[in-house]
């Protein structure tokens, strides 16, 4: 057929749409709501906002989500025209109303005359023709066992467990050094791939005192089933015994403090590298549902941390996801079966904007692939490019929890000449080169030097 078909009208399904429709390809939305709901839907309108009416940062220059903003805009993302039209004071943040947006969406959508919606659950993976799928993190059951049938089990997710994750280069290596357990591993590499953050016995305890007493957030009704099978969140682990993290995931055997090798450490916490650029670090069996302000109070306690930034902080949510870096390809597409193109929050990017953005991505290369023309590779210097890249093989695949997007996942800036850039050097540095290269992605003719 000469048409694109995506499952879910959500925020990745308009985007991929609108971009179809924009390249003058038809397109059919199937969307189970109102028909069929979710625990976090209220509505039967497409691009609803389950939680926070707020797409983050509308900073393009000093901030990652404020350069997806900027890029999607330059793409003509339909969820940036309606988010502007219905725009809230909110300081630097792009909030809105949500209601009059999902609305305008949805009324956009379905009178445009190259997009059709089809109000069905779709509840088997599709044969043939190009589809897209973006069900998001609640795709419904009878079509995530779909799913788990063509990836098998262990690559679909129902869960996310989510440690935090700190930029490698706010670690604070005086009081951190690099070592695998035991010194395990054939290369130097593996024999170094951790950091270790030492603990004294006072340390712990005042620790352990504060993850017992952090404020937690609590799962929603009907959220739950199946959590425990996943890993446990540390303060979870803490409640069971003042010494179970000390013989899990704070264990100190095997380790020797490079800077103080005649103290033996009484508990260790390792970060373990979460990307192949080696910027990001995630503290390794730290998922947790602390409130974000109490994750940092609590995680700058960690020796060698006290000045970390967080990429990401933790989390445990409801949230279907596949392992994209071992199931898709470099255009998101199921490598088992090259017609069925993933989008969303189910490729395991996490939040509002990002799904939007793999969404318009993934409609554009489906509107390519059905016209017959192949895209130049997203540039990896991109905001977009960088999640895709992530999630498609800079991530490591197993350990794959959803990532939102940082500056983390650039590839690093040329130094300045006169040595190390500061921050907002640094950031201005990433945003001026990614917009200099989507825009000559968006026209490559124009853009080619
Ligand atoms: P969705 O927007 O959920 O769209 C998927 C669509 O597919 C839905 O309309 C659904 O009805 C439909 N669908 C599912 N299965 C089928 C099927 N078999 N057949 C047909 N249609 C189907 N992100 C933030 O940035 N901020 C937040 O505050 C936030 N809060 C969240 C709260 C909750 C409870 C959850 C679950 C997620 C939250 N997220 C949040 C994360 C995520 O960014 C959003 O869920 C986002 O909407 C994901 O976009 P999506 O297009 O991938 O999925």
């Amino acid at each position: 057929s000469n048409s694109v078909h995506i499952i879910g009208g959500g925020m990745a399904g308009v985007e991929a749409a609108w971009a179809c429709a924009r390249a003058g390809v038809a397109v059919i939305i199937h969307e189970m709501r109102p028909k069929t709901g979710t625990f976090a839907h209220r509505t039967g309108d497409l691009a609803e906002m389950v939680c926070s009416n707020s797409f983050r940062s509308d900073d393009d220059q000093q901030n990652a989500v404020g350069l997806l903003h900027w890029e999607m805009r330059a793409a003509g993302s339909l969820v940036m025209e309606m988010a502007a039209r219905h725009r809230l004071p909110a300081g630097g943040a792009l909030a809105v109303d949500r209601d009059a947006f999902s609305r305008d969406v949805t009324r956009a959508i379905r009178s445009h005359p190259l997009i059709s919606v089809v109000e069905e659950e779709v509840t088997e993976m599709p044969g043939h023709g190009l589809w897209i799928i973006a069900t998001g993190p609640l795709t419904s059951g009878s079509l995530a066992e779909s799913i788990r049938q063509i990836t098998g089990a262990e690559q679909l997710a129902f869960f996310d467990a989510i440690a935090p994750i700190v930029y490698a280069d706010s670690i604070d290596m005086d009081v951190a050094w690099r070592q695998s357990r035991y010194d395990k591993g054939d290369t130097e590499e593996e024999r170094t791939a951790y950091i270790n953050c030492p603990m004294t016995k006072e340390q712990y305890e005042v620790f352990l005192d504060a993850l017992l007493a952090a404020e937690k957030t609590t799962f929603h009704e009907g959220e739950t089933a199946g959590y425990f099978d996943g890993c446990l969140p540390v303060e979870v682990m803490a409640e069971r015994g003042r010494e179970t993290l000390r013989f899990g995931p704070m264990k100190p055997v095997g380790l020797t403090n490079a800077h103080r090798p005649e103290i033996k450490p009484y508990a260790v916490v390792q970060l373990r590298r979460d990307n192949a650029l080696g910027t990001l670090y995630n503290i390794v069996g730290f998922q947790t549902k602390m409130k974000y302000g109490a994750q940092t109070d609590v995680f700058r306690m960690i020796p060698g941390l006290e000045n970390a930034s967080f990429a990401r902080l933790g989390g445990i949510h409801r949230n279907t996801f596949i392992n994209s870096p071992t199931l898709l390809d470099a255009e998101m597409r199921l490598r088992a079966r090259p017609n069925l193109r993933f989008a969303g929050q189910i490729t395991g990017v996490e939040g509002y904007v990002e799904s939007a953005a793999m969404g318009l991505l993934a409609g554009r290369l489906a509107a390519a692939e059905l016209q017959g023309e192949t895209l130049p590779a997203v540039p990896a210097t991109t905001a977009i490019g960088a999640l895709l890249n992530h999630i498609t093989g800079g991530a490591v695949a197993k350990t794959f929890q959803p990532m939102n997007v940082n500056f983390g996942l650039f590839p690093p800036l040329a130094e300045a000449r006169g040595g190390r850039r500061g921050r907002a050097d640094r950031y201005k540095g990433y945003t001026d080169r990614a917009k200099d290269d989507w825009a000559g992605w968006l026209r490559p003719e124009a853009g080619a030097q």
